[in-house]
């Protein structure tokens, strides 16, 4: 790991129709979770060796002077760009600390990540849930802890962020999934989805928002592709058959597996559209967006 200086920690969104943040905020960059189809690899977003984990040694103070300075309050998404609860939080504690500052400041917090490190700070998303609206969700590709050992090797397999969710759920906070991506060829068939569904409502998930297929584009297809040809021999040569140089690669199961996986939602009282999904996990709280002081 290695640290770095940055210059601000929130960025504020041109609009709030992705789980209903109003600023991004990334403590880190890079991520060592190694996921094989890592989209926060491509080049387009510049950052070298993007496996080394670089924390902004600065972040806490600069981010204390943003919330200060701020005259609404707001939704503040983490986890974009890189993973919250990388192995190094668990001595960085920056993650911990930016909470305790929204808590303080009393702005809520949508969270992603794969890692059950994040049940260490429940306590702290459920104070925030007091005062603002609180959104935990863990991305999960595959109920199979083999194949997730396998694209996803540096982090919590498959059922420990199951259990995760499961405990984040007990604890009264409202949890979902980002079901993305669904490999082509790979996670894209109907035993996975209703196999997911069903892990999710056991462990008390309210949402799942879902894409079925994976974007590929300069930087991260090589690294995808030199993946696929060490643990699934033939697949990379029919990702360039089937979608050639495109950035969008949706499972050609698509149609068919949204189907099923409406279905299944359906069946349990799981949310899947985004509209509804912010609606509900900010029902509640003053007229669900901004609130001055
Ligand atoms: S956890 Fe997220 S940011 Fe980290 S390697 Fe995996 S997909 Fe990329």
């Amino acid at each position: 790991m290695e640290y770095i200086k940055a210059k601000t920690i929130l960025q504020k969104n041109k609009t709030n129709d992705w789980f209903g943040n109003d600023y991004n905020m990334n403590l880190y960059r890079g991520c060592c979770h190694g996921c094989i189809y890592c989209d926060s690899r491509s080049e387009c977003y510049h950052i070298d060796d993007f496996e080394t984990v670089r924390a902004k040694e600065n972040a806490i103070e600069i981010l204390r002077e943003e919330l200060r300075r701020k005259r609404t309050t707001g939704v503040i998404g983490t986890g974009s760009m890189s993973d919250p609860y990388n192995p190094f939080e668990k001595t960085e504690r920056l993650t911990e600390r930016a909470l305790a500052l929204i808590d303080e400041n009393r702005f809520g917090i949508t969270v992603i990540t794969k890692s059950s490190l994040i049940r260490r700070d429940s306590d702290l998303y459920k104070d925030i849930s007091r005062h603002s609206p609180v959104l935990c969700k863990m991305t999960v590709t595959t109920s199979d802890d083999a194949l997730s050992r396998i694209i996803e090797p540096n982090v919590s397999v498959s059922s420990e962020r199951f259990e995760t969710l499961s405990v984040l759920s007990d604890k009264g906070l409202f949890t979902g999934i980002t079901l993305m991506p669904v490999l082509p060829f790979l996670e894209d068939d109907a035993e996975n989805i209703i196999s997911i569904v069903r892990l999710a409502h056991e462990a008390g998930v309210k949402c799942i928002y879902p894409a079925f297929g994976m974007t590929l584009r300069s930087g991260n297809r090589e690294y995808f592709y030199r993946n696929l040809d060490r643990f699934f021999p033939g697949l990379s040569q029919r990702y360039a058959d089937t979608f050639g140089g495109s950035y969008e690669c949706a499972s050609p199961n698509a149609r068919g597996l949204m189907r099923i996986f409406a279905d299944e939602c359906d069946r349990y009282g799981i949310i899947y559209d985004m509209k509804k999904i912010i609606k509900a996990y900010k029902a509640g709280y003053d007229d669900g967006q901004l609130s001055f002081f």
